[in-house]
């Protein structure tokens, strides 16, 4: 049953117009002011709003304005209602973009064939942008699923294949090995005979590894010299090395291939899921490690990844313990990248990105000192403080008249905290400063962790007035399906999709898949990452407006932004 909502402050045409559509089959749902209106039009998700123009709070301009800036409520077709001395304010309402008006009084049929043309027309855009989205996913899925050069599935598929094969896995009985292969004599044979020859040897040598991962299991390219396997489960360590044995015994030897003769050996590094990591990230980073190993000794081995294998370093013991006393003995800086629009030229706003002024190595970068404080536990109070001084820093701006929405990178591990949100709305309180000047940014690994908690944790955090940033889009599970479900305002795509960026590229082609589907869901692009005037023309030619990257400005610290903004004021910028 279509749901109806009907915002309007005068009980008696309320109660009639509830009575009519109720008897026309309608479900309807009422609110007698604009502000419950808002409210309910967020809550219920209502097919249509009927409206009313002049109300007391807010009037149905308010109402409107603010449901075209929610991406959940801006799509629902609204009529007005509106009375006949109003005639000069429709106008307005309409270029606010109502999609159609009733004059009171109307009767009964003027009002349901309203109704079911609005509802008609809404259905008909339903469905062509269901299409568009199936088609670009599907143009997307083609060029993102597969290596380009040689057909070779990629490290999606590979991510996959590893959630589908845990669905049937009994972790008891069972153990999956996931190996990293690299031929011995890659960079030898790049230099001699040249990429598209190698390209054609990985193809011939996943054919000779495809017995290995029959069924469940699967062969990746990983990027220009790195293979990766998923191997059907094993009960034992000793079979997962026999199996690792066999592979290498299979590849070593001579493949003949356009009149050349080549002898190859590889090394491969196996670690077992669930004992030694328990995400597909972990896992390839460990049999990644296991393989240098086997390299490191000589060659054409295998090596099955234990924990001893990744030893700390002293290096790592030292940065670990600086990093403990990072926050507290005031060491860590933030600097803010401008995000910009480059049609208008505008900043829209600038990401903070965390720094530590290191006692004695200097700038550390976020690079090396994140994934340090995800293991240790470190970046719960490491987010917290980034997010304290965001908001501080964006309040300061505030009050010298700048307008800077501030964007704040949440790591999964904070952001799977329970009761993540009351503490952002602490932090928010204690500066003062208003949510629509604070963003987030999250990755897909962050959400789709626990897809159900995350939308909810997600919508507390939209109703505030935060907006949402899905970070580093195209590098994670990809799985755009799921991508739909998550009130996300903002898509920024990955800098792998902008780096070298020409016409005839793939990734042209990927980058304008990316964006249709960005629009036909609704949410803002931004492309991270931009470097080079190239890249700029060719996001230009997408029609992707919003960039952020070294082409306009690296992350500064925050006198040098104010710097930097001040001297773009005299180029209209801001
Ligand atoms: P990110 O959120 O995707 O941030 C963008 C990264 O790209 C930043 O690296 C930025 O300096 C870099 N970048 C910007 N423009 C360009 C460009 O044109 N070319 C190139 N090559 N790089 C560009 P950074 O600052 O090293 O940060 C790396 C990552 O560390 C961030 O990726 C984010 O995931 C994480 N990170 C940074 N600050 C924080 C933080 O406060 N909290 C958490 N949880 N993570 C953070
Ligand atoms: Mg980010
Ligand atoms: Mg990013």
């Amino acid at each position: 049953m279509k749901k109806i909502l009907v915002i309007e402050d005068d009980q008696s045409i309320r109660k009639l117009v509830l009575k009519l559509l109720s008897k026309a089959g309608y479900e309807a749902i009422a609110a007698e002011n604009g502000k419950k209106g808002v409210e309910l039009a967020r809550g219920e998700a209502p097919n249509l709003i009927l409206c009313d123009i002049m109300m007391p709070e807010l009037d149905g301009y308010g109402v409107l304005s603010t449901l075209q800036q929610d991406s959940t409520t801006a799509m629902i077709p609204f009529i007005c209602l509106t009375a006949k001395d109003e005639r000069a304010t429709l106008r307005q309402v309409m270029q606010l973009g109502a999609n159609d008006f009733l004059t009171k009084p109307f009767t009964r049929d003027e009002l349901l064939s309203a109704i079911a043309t609005q509802l008609n027309k809404y259905e008909t855009i339903e469905i062509q942008k269901t299409k568009a989205v199936e088609e670009a996913l599907a143009k997307f899925n083609n060029l993102v699923y597969f290596d380009s050069s040689t057909n070779i599935p990629n490290q999606l598929v590979l991510r996959d294949r590893f959630q589908q094969l845990l669905t049937s896995f009994n972790p008891s009985t069972q153990l999956v090995p996931v190996a990293v292969l690299s031929l011995d004599q890659f960079e030898q044979l790049n230099y001699s005979l040249g990429t598209d020859y190698c390209d054609l040897l990985l193809q011939a040598v996943v054919d000779r590894l495809m017995p290995y991962a029959d069924g469940e299991g699967t062969v990746a390219r990983l990027n220009t010299e790195l293979l990766a396997l998923i191997l059907p489960p094993v009960s034992s360590r000793e079979a997962a090395v026999a199996v690792a044995r066999g592979i290498v015994e299979t590849l070593e030897g001579s493949f003949t291939l356009v009149e050349h003769n080549v002898f190859i050996t590889c090394s491969m590094g196996v670690a077992l899921y669930p004992d030694e990591a328990s995400d597909i990230d972990n896992l390839l980073k460990n049999a990644k490690a296991a393989m240098y190993r086997a390299k490191r000794k000589g060659g054409n081995s295998s090596q099955i990844y234990a924990k001893t294998i990744q030893e700390k370093s002293y290096d790592r013991l030292m940065l670990e313990t600086g990093l403990r006393h990072a926050i507290d003995d005031n060491q860590l800086r933030l600097h803010y990248q401008p995000k910009v629009n480059i049609l208008t030229g505008k900043v829209i706003g600038v990401e903070a990105l965390v720094r530590w002024e290191h006692p004695e190595r200097g700038l550390v970068s976020p690079a090396e000192f994140i994934p340090l404080a995800e293991e240790t536990g470190l970046i719960l109070p490491l987010d917290e403080w980034v997010l304290g001084a965001a908001c501080k820093q964006a309040d300061i701006w505030k009050k010298a008249g700048l307008h800077i929405p501030v964007a704040v990178n949440l790591s999964g591990r904070q952001f799977n905290q329970p009761g993540l949100s009351l503490r952002i709305i602490n932090i928010l309180e204690s500066v003062g400063l208003d949510p629509s000047l604070l963003e987030l940014e999250l990755t897909e690994s962050a959400v789709v962790q626990n897809p159900t908690v995350a939308i909810a944790t997600l919508k507390k955090l939209k109703a505030i007035g935060i907006s949402l940033s899905l970070d580093d889009f195209g590098t994670g599970y990809s799985s755009l399906s799921y991508l739909q479900q998550f009130p996300f305002d903002i898509l920024k795509i990955d800098r792998c999709f902008v780096r070298n960026l020409t016409p005839d590229s793939k990734g042209a082609a990927l980058i304008s898949a990316i964006l249709r589907m960005a629009e036909s869901l609704n949410l803002k692009a931004i492309a991270e990452g931009v470097e080079t005037e190239a890249e700029l023309e060719m996001l230009r030619q997408n029609k992707c407006s919003i960039i952020q990257g070294y082409w306009f400005s690296p992350p500064l610290q925050p006198e040098a932004l104010l710097d930097k903004l001040q001297a773009k004021i005299g180029n209209s910028l801001l």
